[in-house]
């Protein structure tokens, strides 16, 4: 990482008033769940995620869908936030007078584990279940619930309350994404592949507004030539030497 970016980084920072952190699957490799698109180890590489993370899958399938979600929260539920959420709890903490919003395509709820506040959770949560038909009725997911169960309510199938592959995103999560998007004055894009649509808009949407956008991936992206800074980071890395440039530069 140049130290000359990270300084100008900071003071980016510390002048904003209104900062979004858009992340990604990348945020939580450091916390030991594969991410998707990276020649995932375990998880995902023994399965076609059309099959275990498609809305289709799950009409086709709904205990395989079921039972391969669950695999998937309990190992969420084993591993812990990692040094990048607990650096960008620790960034939100200090950051009196400023508004900073997390959105991400995350599901596995450690941005709030770690302490932030608001997070947008644009793609759901592995954390709660709710009825396919959207009755009104949902629960959080006990490990004890092993399959599939009826709506109490209406009848209609119970379900992972996530956005599975085929299925539209919450509007009203995803209009106060956008909102904070494009109002933000200063955007990190942290660990995101900018392959699922339409989260992926975000970003593009906040530069074309005029807000400096700052991409933190090991490996380059499509937004990489776009971004006013690419840093070639992994999370944890970046946003733990980032407090510190900040902590230094107040003195
Ligand atoms: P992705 O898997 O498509 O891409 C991950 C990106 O993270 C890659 O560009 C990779 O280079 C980068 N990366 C890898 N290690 C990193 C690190 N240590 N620091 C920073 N960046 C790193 O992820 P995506 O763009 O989020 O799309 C995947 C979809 O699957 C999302 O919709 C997400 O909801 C879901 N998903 C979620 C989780 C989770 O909740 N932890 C895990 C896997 C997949
Ligand atoms: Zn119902």
């Amino acid at each position: 990482m140049q130290s000359g970016s990270l300084d100008s980084i900071a003071s980016m920072v510390r002048a904003a008033k209104e900062i979004v952190v858009f992340s990604g699957a990348g945020l939580s490799a450091d916390s030991g769940i594969p991410t998707f698109r990276d020649g995932a180890t375990g998880l995902w590489n023994k399965v076609d995620p059309d099959e275990v993370a498609s809305i289709e899958g799950f009409l086709r399938n709904p205990a395989r869908v079921w039972s391969w979600l669950l695999q998937l929260k309990k190992l969420v539920d084993e591993r812990q936030p990692n040094a990048g959420h607990q650096a960008l709890a620790r960034l939100q903490a200090s950051c009196r007078g400023k508004q900073l919003t997390v959105i991400t395509q995350n599901i596995d709820g450690y941005h709030s584990r770690a302490g932030n506040a608001p997070v947008l959770e644009v793609h759901g949560t592995i954390h709660r279940l709710r009825c396919q038909q959207r009755c009104g009725f949902s629960a959080n997911w006990e490990e004890s619930a092993v399959e599939p169960y009826p709506c109490p309510r209406c009848g209609a199938p119970v379900r992972p309350d996530l956005v599975l592959f085929g299925e539209m995103l919450d509007e009203e999560v995803f209009a106060a994404a956008e909102m904070r998007s494009l109002t933000a004055d200063l955007f990190f894009c942290v660990g995101t592949s900018f392959t699922v649509q339409p989260a992926a808009l975000l970003p593009v949407w906040a530069k074309r507004a005029g807000v400096p956008v700052v991409e933190i991936n090991p490996h380059p992206t499509s937004l990489s030539a776009v971004a006013d800074y690419s840093i070639r980071s992994g999370a944890s890395e970046f946003f733990t030497a980032l407090g510190a440039q900040i902590e230094a530069q107040q003195g």
